[in-house]
C-alpha cells in the first residue's frame, strides 16, 4: 500500500514508548541494469532484527525464506530504478496504557530512493564527541536496534550540530569510544584498523564486519576490536565512520584538531573503493552477499 496510508493508531504501544526494534538494508542498482537491485546482506539484517527483537520479547512474523521473500516482493513491486533503503520493523501494537512487554506485535517494511551521502573525493566530515553518552547495555543495549534508542543519538547529534560540527561520538560511562550516530567507528594507528570491540555499547554493524572481512582479506590489513581511549581518537593517522546508510564517511577532524593531512587517508580510500564494488556485485568473491531483485 502506499506508505501515507500505512498508519498507526496514536494509542500504540510502540508510539508511546519507542517499544520497536528495526533494519535499514540497502539496494544497489547498477549503472548498466538499472532495474536489477542487489540487496546488500539482506539474511544479516533479518537475523540482527530477530535478535533484537528477542530482547523486546518479539519475534520474526516468519521463516527466513519468507523474510527474504517479502523483501524481494517489496523491492520488486516499488518499480524503483535506482539505489533504495529497506526499513523494516517489528512494534508492539498493543492500543493501550501501560508499558509491559507481554504483549501483541505487528511487522511492517517501507522502501526509499536513497542516494549516496558521501560522494567520493569531497572532504571529511569534522566530528565532535558529544556530552550525551552511550546508552549502557543494562539500560537499554546499544546490541539491539531499538527504537527508543534513537533519542540517544537525536540528542548527541543535535549537540554537536548546534556546536557547528557535522557528526557525534559517543563515549561509554567509563570514557572509551563507543560509536558514531548510527555509525561504527575505525581508527587506523600505525597502519592497523582499531575498532571500539563489541562490549563498548555499539550496535554490531553489518558494515562494521564486511569492513573487518574486506580490510583482513582483500588489503592484508589487521583489524583489531579492542577499548579505544579518547586521546587515541586525536592520535589517529585516519578515520572514518560505517554504516548502511551513510556508507564509509571519511572524518576530517575530531574536536576541531585536524586528523592526518585532513583529507580522507589512503587505507579510507581503498576500502571505500573495494566497498563500492563489493555492493553492486563487482568482486566475484563477495556475490553471495548480494540478493538479485529486478524491480518492475
Ligand atoms: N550503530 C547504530 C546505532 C546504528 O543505528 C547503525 C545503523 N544500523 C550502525 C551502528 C551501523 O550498522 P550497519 O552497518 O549494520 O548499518
Amino acid at each position: 500500500m502506499p506508505v501515507e496510508e500505512a498508519n498507526i493508531n496514536i494509542m500504540t504501544h510502540a508510539f508511546l514508548y519507542g517499544t520497536a526494534v528495526f533494519e535499514g538494508i540497502r539496494g544497489y542498482s547498477t549503472a548498466s541494469d538499472p532495474g536489477r537491485i542487489c540487496i546488500f546482506r539482506a539474511e544479516e539484517h533479518f537475523t540482527r532484527l530477530k535478535r533484537s527483537a528477542q530482547v523486546l520479547k518479539m519475534r520474526l512474523p516468519a521463516e527466513m525464506a519468507e523474510m527474504l521473500d517479502l523483501t524481494r516482493q517489496l523491492v520488486a513491486r516499488s518499480g524503483y530504478r535506482c539505489d533504495v533503503y529497506l526499513r523494516p520493523l517489528i512494534y508492539k501494537s498493543a492500543v493501550r496504557i501501560g508499558v509491559q512487554l507481554d504483549d501483541q506485535q505487528e511487522f511492517a517494511m517501507f522502501v526509499l530512493p536513497w542516494g549516496r551521502k558521501y560522494q567520493q573525493g569531497a572532504p571529511g566530515v569534522s566530528v565532535g564527541i558529544s556530552s550525551w553518552r552511550r546508552l549502557e547495555d543494562n539500560a537499554i543495549p546499544s546490541r539491539a536496534k531499538i527504537n527508543g534508542s534513537y533519542v540517544n543519538i537525536a540528542l548527541s547529534t543535535d549537540e554537536v550540530s548546534a556546536n557547528g560540527l557535522d557528526e557525534p561520538l559517543l563515549l561509554c560511562e567509563n570514557g572509551h569510544l563507543a560509536e558514531g550516530a548510527g555509525m561504527n567507528v575505525f581508527l587506523v594507528r600505525h597502519g592497523e584498523l582499531i575498532t571500539p570491540g563489541e562490549n563498548s555499547n555499539i550496535l554490531e554493524g553489518i558494515t562494521r564486519d564486511s569492513l573487518r572481512l574486506l580490510a583482513e582479506k582483500e588489503l592484508g590489513l589487521r583489524v583489531i576490536g579492542r577499548d579505544v581511549d579518547r586521546s587515541e581518537l586525536y592520535a589517529a593517522d585516519e578515520m572514518f565512520l560505517c554504516g548502511t546508510g551513510a556508507e564509509i564517511l571519511p572524518v576530517a577532524s575530531v574536536d576541531r584538531r585536524p586528523i592526518g593531512t585532513g583529507q580522507p587517508g589512503a587505507i579510507t580510500c581503498q576500502l571505500m573503493q573495494l566497498y563500492g564494488r563489493v555492493v553492486r556485485g563487482e568482486v566475484d568473491a563477495y556475490r553471495h552477499w548480494l540478493l538479485p531483485v529486478v524491480s518492475a
